[in-house]
């Protein structure tokens, strides 16, 4: 018999912790069996994965596809190609788009034009109508259209009372999440970068840490009272970090994602990079980074997100205080992450599946991605090979931007292949 797929020679993660490398058989989308190296039966299609590692695909769940109104920038086709290359076979959508999506046509509008793209894209949606934090949207109607994450991303959640009925809306809602860009709005108003020594020399205005832990603390309470469900965004601060872990150990409903700049750059970086080094939640301080990075290793945080978010060169190429905030991201996922924190022996592979792809998942409510790679699972995968060395060249990303802290970095491990549903949609390190 030939089968539809074989990928041959391939390590697996844990839960197997199987040392001997393996032939993947797949058919008809899913993994049919899984076979000693060598082994596996003649087939249509062979992917080599010897020397690389065979994982479940990655997991984004914070993307800026910027569709509708931003497809300067970025659009669902181009995003999810960024994706493919960066083995992330699902995503989530953020919905500052213009207009934003809050509606159940906007969600079918949207998820209607990501239907063939290279990666799984789904969408969340906001949790107050147009963003404005006025009143809630409709979040069951937009519930019942597949929607499990509720975010205002961009702007937070600020009124206490409508924060309070968004989560409490989730308590009905099996699966559904409100996920909050924690930033005190009074606080930050007029800020730019982190306040600190950066912010003085540059003499523009701060973003406080306080703004960040404020909301995560206040936002915690709230899902106490409730029993709702709460996810922190980029989370940024080592003290909102701690608040989160506590109430984690307090069996409150919540969990927190961590960009892999915030892992990696403080606001130093910021005069290097100029206007690529503007993000909201800023970039902090070299102790938080040290703490972030801790916590990612051990359970404190849940999961790496990107907040992959393109900007045109004409918003970005004028002042920092003008810049629009934002880096993209999604395609050097995987590669930042195990360089730095896999590759310097400081987490296991085994902990990198569970925070790029697994946890992602799991928060997000996106079936068929993140499981363990096991025979009837579907074959979402990505295949990674962890010795490739290679220097990030922002004109070969896939983004229609050119804003990454990564240009002319060089990076240890590279995403090999990636296979979407039984597909092979990047074969190579080159888009299939
Ligand atoms: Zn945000």
């Amino acid at each position: 018999m030939t089968a539809e797929l074989v990928i041959s020679g391939g390590r697996l993660v844990a839960p197997t912790d199987a040392v001997e490398p393996v032939d993947l058989v797949v058919e008809d989308g899913r993994i049919a069996g899984i076979l000693p190296a060598g082994e596996g039966p003649a087939a249509r299609r062979r992917l080599d994965a010897s020397d690389a590692w065979v994982m479940p695909g990655f997991v984004d769940i914070q993307v800026h596809f910027r569709t509708p109104g931003g497809t300067e920038s970025e659009d669902i086709a181009s995003g999810a190609a960024g994706a493919a290359m960066g083995g992330v076979t699902a995503c989530v959508m953020m919905p500052n788009t213009i207009p934003p999506i809050d509606s159940p046509d906007m969600v079918h509008d949207v998820l209607a034009m990501a239907a063939g793209a290279p990666c799984d894209v789904r969408t969340s949606a906001c949790v107050t109508a147009g963003r404005a934090g006025e009143r809630l949207a409709d979040i069951g109607a937009m519930y019942a259209a597949g929607v499990r994450v509720f975010t205002d991303d961009g702007d937070c959640v600020a009124d206490d009372a409508l924060m309070e009925a968004a989560l409490a809306a989730t308590v009905e809602l099996r699966g559904g999440v409100i996920s909050q860009h924690a930033e005190d709005p009074a606080m930050v108003s007029g800020g730019v970068i982190n306040e600190g020594p950066v912010a003085e020399r540059l003499g523009v205005r701060g973003r406080p840490a306080e703004a960040e832990i404020s909301v995560v603390h206040r936002d915690i309470e709230l899902a106490r009272r409730t029993g709702g469900r709460y996810h922190v965004l980029h989370l940024s601060t080592a003290a909102a970090m701690e608040l989160v872990a506590q109430a984690k150990r307090d069996g409150v409903q919540v969990t927190a994602e961590v960009t892999p700049q915030h892992l990696v750059l403080t606001e130093d970086d910021v005069e290097r990079l100029g206007t690529t080094g503007k993000m909201n939640p800023p970039l902090r301080l070299a102790d938080d980074v040290g703490a972030l990075r801790r916590g990612i290793i051990d359970g404190a945080l849940d999961a790496v997100a990107t907040d992959h978010a393109p900007h045109h060169p004409s918003l970005k190429d004028c002042s920092l205080v003008d810049a629009a905030p934002g880096m993209i991201g999604v395609e050097t996922m995987a590669a930042v992450v195990w360089s730095e924190l896999v590759a310097t022996g400081q987490m296991t592979p085994q902990r990198f599946v569970e925070v790029v792809s697994a946890a992602p998942a799991r928060i997000a409510g996106i079936d068929g991605h993140g499981r363990p790679v096991a025979a009837g699972s579907p074959a979402n995968i990505a295949v990674f090979d962890p010795a490739e060395a290679w220097t990030v060249r922002v004109d070969a990303l896939q983004s229609r931007s050119l804003n990454s802290p990564w240009a002319g970095q060089a990076l240890t491990g590279r995403v090999r292949h990636t296979v979407l549903s039984g597909s092979p949609v990047v074969v190579d390190s080159q888009l299939a």
